[in-house]
C-alpha cells in the first residue's frame, strides 16, 4: 500500500537528475508533489502526471526568498499542505573539478548559495505551514564527499558539510513541533548531468566504485527507499541523522 497517501510534498531541483527520480517516487507513494526548478520543470510533472500521480510544476530560484515563498504558497493552495520538502536543489552535476586554489571567488560564493542558502530559504518558506499542521519531514541533501573529504571541489564539499550540521542544529529547534529533520548523503551517482560532465570519466567513475563495499555504479533509484523511509512515519522518531547511501564507500 502506498506510505504517503494524502501528503504533499515539495521537491527542488526536480527538472531532471535525482530531483526527478524523488518526485516520481513520491508521487508513486502517493503523495501529492509541488516539482520545482531554476526553470519550469515541465516534464517531471508530466511523467508523474502519465503514470496516475498528481503534480504541480513552479519555476522556483532557491536563492531568492520570494520566490520559494510563492513556491510553497501554491503548493499549499492547490494540494493544502506542505508536509514534506525535500532540498534536494543543488550546484553539482555541471561542476569541475580544480584545485582549491584555481576556485574563484564568484564560484565559492555560487556554491554556498545554492547549497546552503537556498536549503535555508526554501526551509524558512515551508516552516510556518508546518508549523500549523503541526507536523512536517525536511530531508536535505549532502554528499558522501563530506565523509571522504574529496579532494578538487572544496567549495561543494564544504557546502555540503554545512547541510550535515543544518540538518542537525534545526532538529534540534523543530523536534518539540512536530517537525523531523534528515539528510541524505549520496555518494557518487550516475545523475543525468553526471553522466555527460567530463569531470567523472570513465576511470574517475571506476576509482569511485572501487572504494565501495557493492562494487557497482550508483543510479538515482539507489536513493529512493531512503528518502520514502525519511518521508514516512516509519521514520517518525528520527530526527538530525544523515544517512549515508553510497554503497558502503564511507562507514561511520
Ligand atoms: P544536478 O546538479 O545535475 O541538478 C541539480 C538541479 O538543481 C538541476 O535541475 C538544477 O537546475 C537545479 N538548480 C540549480 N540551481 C538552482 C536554483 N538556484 N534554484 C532552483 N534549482 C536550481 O544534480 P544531481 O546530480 O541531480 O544531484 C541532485 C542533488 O544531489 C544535488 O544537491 C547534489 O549536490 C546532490 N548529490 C549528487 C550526487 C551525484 O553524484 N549526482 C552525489 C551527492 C549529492
Amino acid at each position: 500500500m502506498a506510505r504517503l497517501t494524502g501528503k504533499v510534498a515539495l521537491v527542488t531541483g526536480a527538472a531532471q537528475g535525482i530531483g526527478a527520480a524523488y518526485a516520481m517516487a513520491l508521487a508513486k507513494e502517493g503523495a501529492a508533489v509541488c516539482v520545482s526548478d531554476i526553470r519550469l520543470p515541465e516534464a517531471t510533472r508530466d511523467a508523474i502526471v502519465a503514470a496516475g500521480g498528481q503534480a504541480l510544476a513552479v519555476a522556483a530560484d532557491v536563492t531568492s526568498p520570494e520566490s520559494v515563498a510563492t513556491m510553497v504558497a501554491e503548493a499549499v493552495l492547490r494540494f493544502g499542505s506542505a508536509d514534506i520538502l525535500v532540498n534536494n536543489a543543488g550546484l553539482f552535476g555541471n561542476l569541475t573539478l580544480k584545485p582549491f586554489d584555481q576556485i574563484a571567488s564568484s564560484e565559492w560564493d555560487a556554491v554556498m548559495a545554492v547549497n546552503v542558502r537556498g536549503t535555508f530559504e526554501c526551509t524558512r518558506a515551508v516552516v510556518p505551514q508546518m508549523r500549523s499542521q503541526g507536523h512536517g519531514k525536511i530531508i536535505n541533501i549532502a554528499s558522501g564527499t563530506v565523509f571522504k573529504g574529496s579532494p578538487m571541489m572544496l567549495h561543494y564539499v564544504t557546502s555540503k558539510a554545512a547541510i550535515v550540521g543544518f540538518t542537525r542544529a534545526l532538529a534540534r529547534e523543530l523536534g518539540g513541533e512536530g517537525i523531523r529533520v534528515n539528510c541524505i548523503a549520496p555518494g557518487l551517482v550516475m545523475s543525468d548531468n553526471v553522466r555527460v560532465n567530463p569531470a567523472w570519466a570513465a576511470d574517475v567513475v571506476a576509482n569511485n566504485v572501487a572504494s565501495r563495499a557493492i562494487k557497482r555504479e550508483a543510479q538515482p533509484d539507489d536513493l529512493i527507499g531512503t528518502l520514502i523511509y525519511l518521508s514516512a512515519p516509519d521514520s517518525d522518531f528520527l530526527t538530525g541523522q544523515t544517512i549515508v547511501v553510497d554503497g558502503g564507500s564511507v562507514m561511520h
